[in-house]
């Protein structure tokens, strides 16, 4: 490592997929006293946290609040309705659903993994033809990801859902949105879903260290036979005491402050308008991509995530050495896996970010790609500025 301590002046543009920039306000809210975790003060916050996070997976049922990161969130929710032995059926659409994967596998459960090419989301259509196969219903799950944060591709959850009912099965139907809650249109009860596992620290914008696991009545009865050990993750107990305002051990209170803040800017924008602003900032910077003649990781526009775009570099060029590079220009983009290590870089665009933080982000990325000598085509930044200004335009003429 370098020695050189000189001061960076200016914002560091975190462009990686999460860990998002936190906004002040919400690093006003955690940066409080501690208060006590079995008095009225927090049980009053425990409430408004508990509700709200309602509102954001769309929910009647309770949510529970782990002081945990996503992978937590995860265990949670397999180890809470399943039982050694049972199969579960995955999709392969990249790094975060092999990640899942192996969790399964080590926790004692079967996954079957439905092979992908990190390159689209989850083909309802494949699964629904799998749990027709399954004539005995060994299968006890389906998960998969809303937005697999690998590679920039969402998929259609209410279609899944579809696909499952096509086809009679009755495995639960797991989501990973932790990439895409308070970003991308998500709905729990309507779209069906049986566990919803989010994280705080991507469209919730606050620091890592929180997730969620929104569940059905479903599952909170699965969880009554479940014979996988559960201990810290049990929804039991939170459950039981979350109905006081509390928690059965320390929560963390001010992560908890700052879920309430952060859950209250998103409904002072109006989540639609959160959705529209992660579509807009999106799609400019896939213009920019196209423009610059870089290919996206992606490749079906059916499949676009609004949360983060991965960008292949040209053969023969390592998109590592390219993020070093780039970080002399004070930006730091998400790194590659699996089958196309070194190939891409990603550049995250959710979260608390608008239209001159993406601007700048952008014609960073178009400075570091001339100084490190990637081939590309100019007048990517203007791309998305005019796609920006289409759609503005097209708002104001409504
Ligand atoms: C970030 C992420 C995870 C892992 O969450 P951690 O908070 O790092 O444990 C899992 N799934 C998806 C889709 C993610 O984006």
């Amino acid at each position: 490592m370098s020695t050189n301590t000189a001061r960076a002046a200016g914002r560091h543009f975190l462009h990686i997929p999460g860990p998002t920039p936190v906004p002040d306000r919400v690093l006003r809210a955690i940066d409080t006293p501690i208060i006590d975790h079995r008095g009225p003060e927090f049980q009053k916050l425990a409430y408004k946290a508990l509700d709200g996070i309602k509102t954001i997976f769309k929910t009647k049922n309770p949510v529970i609040i782990y002081t945990a990161t996503g992978t937590g969130a995860w265990e949670a929710a397999l180890a809470n309705t399943l039982s050694p032995g049972d199969k579960v059926l995955m999709v392969e659409t990249g790094q975060f659903a092999t990640l899942w994967k192996n969790m399964a596998q080590r926790l004692g459960l079967v996954p079957e993994f439905i092979k992908g090419d990190w390159r689209s989301g989850a083909d309802p259509a494949q699964i629904e033809a799998r749990l027709k196969e399954d004539k005995a219903h060994e299968i006890k799950a389906v998960c998969v990801l809303h937005n697999e944060t690998a590679t920039g591709c969402l998929s259609d959850i209410a279609a899944i859902r579809k696909a499952i009912d096509a086809a009679g099965h009755p495995a639960l139907y797991m989501v990973d949105t932790i990439s895409s809650l308070g970003s991308a249109d998500y709905r729990h009860d309507e779209w069906g879903v049986d566990v919803s596992i989010g994280g705080a620290q991507k469209g919730l914008m606050l620091p890592p260290g929180l997730s969620f696991n929104a569940i059905s009545d479903k599952a909170l009865a699965a969880s009554k036979t479940s014979k996988l050990p559960k201990s810290f993750f049990s929804w039991e107990d939170m459950l039981n005491l979350n109905k006081s305002g509390y928690f059965p051990y320390t929560p963390a209170t001010n992560m908890i402050q700052g879920l309430a803040v952060a859950i209250d800017m998103l409904h002072e924008e109006g989540l639609d308008n959160v959705f529209a602003r992660h579509d807009r900032l999106a799609e400019a910077t896939r213009q920019a991509v196209k423009t610059w003649g870089l290919e996206m990781l992606c490749r079906d526009p059916k499949y676009y995530s609004s949360t983060v775009t991965a960008v292949l570099l040209p053969e023969g060029y390592n998109a590592d050495q390219f993020r070093e590079q780039a970080g002399a220009f004070h930006i730091s983009y998400g790194m590659s896996f699996g089958p196309y290590l070194g190939k891409y870089f990603r550049i995250g665009h959710l979260g608390d970010i608008n239209e001159p933080m993406l601007l700048g982000g952008l014609s960073v990325t178009e400075l570091a790609l001339d100084v490190a000598g990637i081939p590309h085509n100019k007048g990517g930044v203007q791309a998305a500025i005019d796609s920006l200004a289409k759609d503005a335009k097209a708002r104001l003429s409504r």
